[in-house]
């Protein structure tokens, strides 16, 4: 077996080191003996995101969406629809979350029409959500309780038969308003949680790949990896968030 992942504006959307979920994605194939191979797709590359099994969108400041917004409307948005409809899985963090969905307007005022492939829309606040939170997934996704990182004005509300990802625990997640995190659209997986979620969350990483492989082959199984350390570091921030929550 084998997968290639996409990795779409490493150049921009970067925050917080998302591109370490790449690292875990790739090892976690690789220790089970499957073939990876990552394509980077900064600003002003070919497109051809069709191609792949896996994309991975980080997230981004105002700034870098803004930013990336003229190559996007170039092609890439049509392409990742398709994609999308297609069933390609996508993990997409943060600002790449915004993006596939109508628009994010800066609190500023600024709007950016992102791509509609899934009926959500994000509108700046005064306050930013930060702060360290956990939420659990939905049965669907596989619930397991994830612990990550968030840092956004943005407050996503999920359209009509649109379903979350997962419910907060603590922190705020899609608004800080109506305990939704997240989405999972299609073979979609979309977050506001920043950084190292995947090394801190192994089991949401292996649902994502197991999610890339049943497309590709019709069923797939992963061989169990030892996670002593992942779930410790796991368990002792969800002790953590549990007491401040
Ligand atoms: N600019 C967006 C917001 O503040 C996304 C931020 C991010 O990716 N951290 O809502």
């Amino acid at each position: 077996m084998e997968l290639t992942i996409c990795h779409l504006y490493p150049d921009v959307l970067n925050l917080y080191g998302d591109r370490g979920n790449i690292l875990c994605l790739r090892r976690r194939l690789e220790w089970r003996g499957i073939e990876v191979t990552v394509t980077e797709k900064p600003i002003g590359s070919e497109r051809s995101l069709g191609n792949c099994d896996l994309i991975f969108i980080g997230g981004g400041q105002d700034f870098e969406q803004e930013t990336l917004l003229a190559d996007l409307h170039q092609g890439k948005d049509a392409e990742l629809c398709a994609a999308i409809n297609d069933g390609v899985a996508v993990l997409a963090i943060c600002g790449g979350y915004q993006m596939l969905g109508n628009y994010y307007e800066t609190y500023d005022g600024h709007r950016c029409d992102f791509i509609g492939a899934i009926d959500l829309c994000t509108i700046g606040s005064a306050v930013r959500m930060i702060g360290n939170y956990m939420f659990r997934c939905d049965a669907e996704s596989g619930g397991a309780v994830v612990v990550g990182f968030e840092n956004h004005s943005g407050k996503t509300r999920l359209g009509e038969g649109v379903k979350p990802l997962g419910r907060v625990i603590a922190g705020y997640g899609n608004n800080g308003e109506d305990g939704t995190e997240g989405v999972r659209w299609k073979n979609v997986f979309g977050t506001y949680s920043h950084g190292p979620l995947l090394p801190k969350n192994p089991g949401l990483c292996d649902n994502i790949l197991l999610t890339a492989l049943i497309r590709k082959y019709g069923h797939a199984t992963l061989d169990p990896l030892d996670d002593t350390a992942e779930n410790r570091a796991h368990d002792e921030m969800a002790a953590r968030l549990t007491k401040t929550g």
